[in-house]
């Protein structure tokens, strides 16, 4: 039998289930004698007390840990609620409530509010409200709370949800992996079993009534499938890809802190993509940020985000880069990305419409709005700022120029920023790719986003399954035009980096050196596997590997010229 669900962290594991349901505390629900007001309130106090001392101590515990130290400090802020207080005053003094059952219809008129939220991330602090509620009943009825502290050896946590106390306490090396049946991808179960590395498939449905304690169960987490009772033959299938994936992640894991060198030496570049301010993963392993998809701060918000709160989310990212150089990418909203809030024209080709650069030329106010706040940032780390969808001269001059303006407009009011900021475009219009040459005089740097780039010069939607055939990042017509692009860049003396996907898949690795590059940025987990295939090649072999592949006739030649070298050195 099989449930589905969403996968979380990747990989697969094989174990045995165990069940967890965590304690239920019922309230009775009878109002205390006129008079005992006090003594209720009372109690409602000493439990606060009590509460947020116990998660002080436990976002001290957890401090080198900032992922699950954030989840106390930012359940203590419940506490702190002024208006949360005063519910719990008012249905003690005017409803006659005891302290219990004061503190759980409070707590539950917000959980049920915060719950229905549209807002993802908002709805997931329903899970945090529980966990306070549950933490102040415990206190007042003397129960204690059921843990993950001792768990037997390769168990698979079922669950219908899990508090994030439960998470964060749970004794992580029993765990082979965790099912539950709510929660989704930003849910806190979803950030402690990535920070945790430990596969999981949530919103797994069904999960608690279908899975026995001790079921045998396969948790397949790059595909979202938990596998209950397996057959043999599927066990078996399961336990050698199970075998090739834990391989791989053994490997990626130990080179992702090094540098990335190719086997004669040759020194890269390995950057990240950064999608969120609110995950560092991979900051303490890359070179650079050589991509910064800025549009997450608008689709996350319910309004277009101020001066100021860009200017703060950008100065953090810097901040936590620690002096390595970020590239901020400029709004590229519009194609599949839109905004709840703001209605952009239907158009029948959206990605061959008013997307990206050529909305905010429409919206200066936008575009005004984030330079400013990107230079201003400028002034805490190594910023650099590029534009998307850049389609010809005319579209980079006018770009550059916004810039130069408002960088005029901060030297007026003299305020600080970084005065060697440098300007660059991403090469991912056909159309800019042939006249790289011409860009390559006057933008300081490039990057390529082949995903784009891939996506109109082989007139494939790089999002319809039915023509993923024609999107042919490994044909000779895309290889050329990614050496070309390359290597005028390179001959002007100016840095070009690839930040599309193409520079986290290790297949394209020593085929991309070959054309020249030096730069890849990637999403943080490709950056072991990448790094680790670096080093197999030297820089001759990969530009044999380039000149093979570029006088190849199709992109199944090209494959099988990669997967030949490849093998040669698994
Ligand atoms: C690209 O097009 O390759 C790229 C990196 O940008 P995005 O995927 O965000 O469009
Ligand atoms: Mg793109």
């Amino acid at each position: 039998m099989q449930i589905k669900g969403v996968g979380i962290s990747g990989g697969i594991a094989i174990g045995k289930a165990y069940k967890f349901q965590p304690l239920e505390i019922v309230v009775e629900h009878k109002c205390c004698e006129e008079g005992c007001e006090d003594e209720q309130q009372l109690r409602c106090d000493l439990a606060k007390k009590a509460a947020k001392e116990q998660l002080a101590a436990l976002t001290e515990e957890m401090k080198n840990q900032p992922d699950k130290a954030k989840i106390f400090a930012a359940q203590q802020e419940f506490l702190e609620d002024e208006e949360i207080d005063e519910m719990i005053h008012d249905a003690v003094y005017y409803e006659h409530y005891s302290a219990e059952w004061a503190i759980e219809s409070t707590y539950d008129q917000f959980i049920k509010i915060i719950s229905k939220s549209k807002n993802a991330l908002i709805a997931e602090r329903a899970a945090d409200l529980r966990d306070v509620k549950l933490r102040l009943l415990c206190f007042l009825t003397g129960k204690k709370k059921k843990d993950l502290k001792h768990l037997p050896e390769n168990s698979v946590i079922v669950a219908k949800d899990l508090l994030p106390s439960d998470t964060a306490e749970m004794d992580r090396e029993n765990v082979a992996a965790i099912v539950t049946e709510e929660g989704g991808s930003t849910s806190h179960s979803a950030i402690i079993a990535k920070s945790y590395r430990i596969p999981a498939v949530l919103g797994a449905v069904g999960a608690m009534s279908q899975v026995e304690d001790e079921n045998l169960l396969v948790v397949d987490a790059d595909e979202g499938i938990v596998e209950i009772s397996p057959e043999a033959s599927l066990l078996e299938n399961y336990k050698e890809r199970k075998t090739v994936a834990d391989r791989d992640a053994e490997i990626a894991e130990s080179w992702a802190g090094k540098p990335a060198y190719t086997a004669d030496g040759v020194p890269i570049c390995a950057g990240i993509n950064i999608g969120s301010h609110k995950n560092t993963d991979g900051y303490e392993n890359c070179d650079y940020a050589g991509l910064l998809r800025t549009e997450f701060l608008y689709m996350d918000s319910n309004h277009l985000p101020t001066e100021e709160e860009q200017f703060n989310i950008y100065k953090t990212i810097l901040q936590n880069m620690k002096g390595k150089p970020v590239t901020l990418r400029t709004l590229d909203i519009g194609g599949d990305k839109t905004l709840k809030y703001k209605e952009l024209p239907k158009e029948a080709n959206p990605f061959l419409g008013r997307r990206a650069l050529r909305l905010c030329f429409d919206e200066p106010e936008i575009f005004r709005t984030q330079l400013r706040a990107a230079y201003r940032a400028s002034a805490y780390g190594k910023l650099q700022i590029m534009f998307p969808m850049v389609g010809s001269i005319d579209d980079w001059r006018k770009a550059r120029d916004f810039a130069l303006a408002v960088r005029k407009e901060l030297e007026n009011e003299h305020i600080d920023f970084d005065r060697e900021l440098k300007l660059g475009v991403m090469i991912e219009i056909p159309s800019a790719a042939i006249i790289a040459d011409k860009l390559a005089r006057e933008a300081d740097f490039a990057s390529i986003g082949t995903n784009d780039l891939c996506q109109y010069l082989c007139a494939a939607d790089r999002l319809e399954p039915s023509v993923k055939d024609y999107y042919q990042t490994y044909s000779p017509a895309f290889v050329r035009v990614l050496g070309h692009i390359i290597k005028q860049f390179t001959l002007a003396g100016k840095e070009v980096s690839v930040c599309g996907e193409m520079a986290g898949a290790h297949t394209a690795t020593a085929l991309l050196a070959g054309l020249g590059l030096r730069k890849f940025s990637m999403a943080p987990s490709s950056l072991g596997k990448v790094k680790y295939t670096l080093s197999k090649y030297t820089i001759e072999q990969c530009e044999q590997i380039a000149a093979m592949a570029c006088n190849a006739e199709t992109q199944a030649d090209v494959m099988e010229i990669l997967e030949k070298e490849a093998k040669k050195r698994a």
